[in-house]
Parts: C-alpha cells; sequence; structure tokens
C-alpha cells in the first residue's frame, strides 16, 4: 500500500460522493442552465452570506478571476512572498491581469495591518497605483497556519480606509474555520471576494467557487469565460462539491489530528530539527544533515510519498483518504530511518 502525503488534492471520491455525482440532474452551465451547479453555487454563497457565487474548474483560476476583477494594468497587489497566487499561479498575476506586486515577510505566512497600511504606494507618479490585498487561509507555505478574524478586521479597516478590495484565497478555508470554530458569515463580511476549493481537504475530484457581490461575480463569468472555464454539463462535479458540504467539512478535524500526531512522529527523528506548529492538517520538516531528495528517496523505498517544500524542508499533507491505520503504518515505516 501507498502512503500519499504528496497533498490533499489525491483524493478519489467518497462512495457517497460518487453516488451524487451519478444522480445528478445537470444542464448546459454555459447557458445557465445546469441546476446543480446553480444550487452549489446558491449555496456556498449563502453559507458565507456573500450575494454570489460562481463554479470553476480550479482554485488557480478563481484566485486569477479575483485579480482580474480588483486590479487594472499598472496596479499593485500586496501580499505575502510565500502567496500561492504568487510562487504557484504561474506568473498570472502578471500574465492575466499586467499588474504588478507587492511581497511581504511576516512569521508562517501571515501578514499585518501595519506592514499592509505601510506598503501601499504613495500618490505618485512613479509608483503603481495599490488596489487590492489578497490573504491566504489556511497558509499553505506557514504550514497550514490559520488566520483568526481578530487578526483581519483591523486589515479591512485598513483596506476600507484606503479604498483597496480584499481578496481571500481560501482554498483550505475549511480547515481554519473547523479549528477556530469562527463562522463562514463571519469570514464572508470581512472579503470582497472569498476563494474557496472543493478539490483539497473536502475530497472533491474537481472545482472552486469564487464568492462575491452580485456585480464582482457577473464580472467573474465574463473573465471566466475568456479564461476558458466556462463548462457544460458541470452540474456532475457540482453535485460533489453539494455532497462534501454537507458530509466532509466536519472530519477535517480528524485530518488536524493526524498531522498533529505525524508532525511528532517526525520529529523523533535524528535527521529532522523542526517541525512547523502544526496547525491544521500540513506538516512540514526541517531537515538536518540530508538533503529532501535524500529523505524523499528513502521514504519512496518504504513507499510513502511527500514533497520537497524549500532547500531543507519536506511537507506531508493528511486528507480524507488517509486514515488512522495508515497513520499507524507510517509510524511503523519511518522507524528504522
Ligand atoms: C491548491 C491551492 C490553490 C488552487 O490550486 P488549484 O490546483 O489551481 O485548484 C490556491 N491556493 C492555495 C493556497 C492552494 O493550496
Amino acid at each position: 500500500m501507498i502512503i500519499d502525503l504528496r497533498s490533499d488534492t489525491v483524493t478519489k471520491p467518497s462512495p457517497g460522493m460518487k453516488e451524487a455525482m451519478f444522480a445528478a440532474p445537470v444542464g448546459d452551465d454555459v447557458f445557465g442552465e445546469d441546476p446543480t451547479v446553480l444550487a452549489l453555487e446558491e449555496k456556498a454563497a449563502q453559507l458565507f452570506g456573500k450575494e454570489s457565487a460562481v463554479f470553476c474548474p480550479s482554485g488557480t483560476m478563481t484566485n486569477q478571476i479575483a485579480i482580474r476583477l480588483h486590479t487594472r494594468i499598472q496596479t499593485e497587489v500586496i501580499c505575502h512572498k510565500y502567496s500561492h497566487i504568487y510562487l504557484y499561479e504561474g506568473g498570472g498575476i502578471m500574465a492575466n491581469s499586467l499588474a504588478s506586486v507587492k511581497l511581504l515577510e511576516g512569521d508562517l505566512g501571515k501578514i499585518t495591518a501595519s506592514q499592509v497600511a505601510a506598503s501601499i504606494n504613495p500618490d505618485d507618479i512613479h509608483a503603481p497605483e495599490t488596489t487590492m490585498v489578497s490573504l491566504e487561509n489556511t497558509m499553505n507555505k506557514g504550514g497550514g497556519s490559520i488566520y483568526t478574524l481578530d487578526e483581519v478586521v483591523p486589515i479591512k479597516k485598513v483596506c476600507e480606509e484606503f479604498g483597496l478590495k480584499l481578496h481571500l484565497d481560501g482554498a483550505r478555508l475549511f480547515n481554519a474555520l473547523v479549528e477556530s470554530g469562527e463562522s463562514p458569515k463571519d469570514w464572508g463580511a470581512q472579503f470582497d471576494t472569498i476563494s474557496i476549493c472543493l478539490s483539497k481537504g473536502l475530497g472533491c475530484p474537481v472545482g472552486s467557487l469564487l464568492l462575491g457581490s452580485k456585480a464582482d461575480i457577473k464580472r467573474a463569468r465574463k473573465v471566466r469565460k475568456v479564461m476558458g472555464g466556462g463548462m457544460r454539463q458541470a452540474g456532475f462535479l457540482a453535485a460533489a462539491g453539494i455532497y462534501a458540504l454537507d458530509h466532509q467539512v466536519d472530519r477535517l478535524k480528524e485530518d488536524h489530528a493526524r498531522a498533529r500526531a505525524l508532525g511528532e512522529m517526525l520529529l523523533k527523528k535524528s535527521f529532522v530539527s523542526e517541525v512547523l506548529p502544526v496547525a491544521t492538517n500540513i506538516a512540514i520538516a526541517k531537515l538536518d544533515g540530508i538533503t529532501p531528495e535524500f529523505f524523499l528517496e528513502k521514504l519512496k523505498e518504504k513507499n510513502i510519498k511527500a514533497v520537497k517544500f524549500g532547500p531543507d524542508l519536506v511537507r506531508f499533507v493528511t486528507h480524507h483518504d488517509f486514515d488512522d491505520e495508515q497513520l499507524e503504518e507510517f509510524g511503523n515505516r519511518i522507524s528504522d530511518l
């Protein structure tokens, strides 16, 4: 048996999810006629108290659409230097929006209101105009770290004061919410747009949603079209999303408990000097004396998969298809490393 901890995207649809997918009523969503897509969009928007939502093939697309909505040519996005929108979306801020980016430092991938305030460009002929701020929760490169509302509210205040749009890359937002106990509606109220992924911890095969105002999501549908993201009988995929929101959110806590246990197992190894605080479903191990390539090779011999996450870092992500039995087996397999 292979233990695959490369990402929470490696999951297969659960039996109940598959059933829901096959049973879904569908139509042509580019004509706005897929009842299951419409139901998913409505459900997600309501959950976060937003007016509207649009279903997209990926979180890269929902993030990139949001950036398109909140920037113009020669404007600038503020985000952490480890943000997914900057590091892992193929240079999309430039390629899709012709916008610049200001990268901030911060512990565990997080930025603060005072940093944001200090990073807004002056109204000056030399500077791109700052128009948006993007946060990520949970923060992938921060080891799945969590923003809480009391950290976000002051950032929102700065954005309001300076007329900036605030976007949330919430690829793993549900991981944060089940851990903090904060409500989706309170989060919805802080952001102009929120991207959530169904294909990560929620265990769907495909799909992300962009949530926002009616006007923003209307424009988002046009941007989705030009990016090639208009899908036809997408209700088969949307049905998985509805099923996941109903049945596979609360169980994320189990992933977090297993990630903590996994982090403790890793920390006992002589060649692991540190594990970043395990706040949710990601455990990032810092290596001492061996390279990530060497460690990954040894793991591969034991049928365990993980990914390199920096010059001396290896990332493990727990997910729907990683259970207690596999956790125990993981411990056995690494015992003689
Ligand atoms: C996975 C992920 C995304 C979106 O990725 P896709 O593979 O395009 O769906 C966006 N942000 C973060 C933080 C992610 O982890």
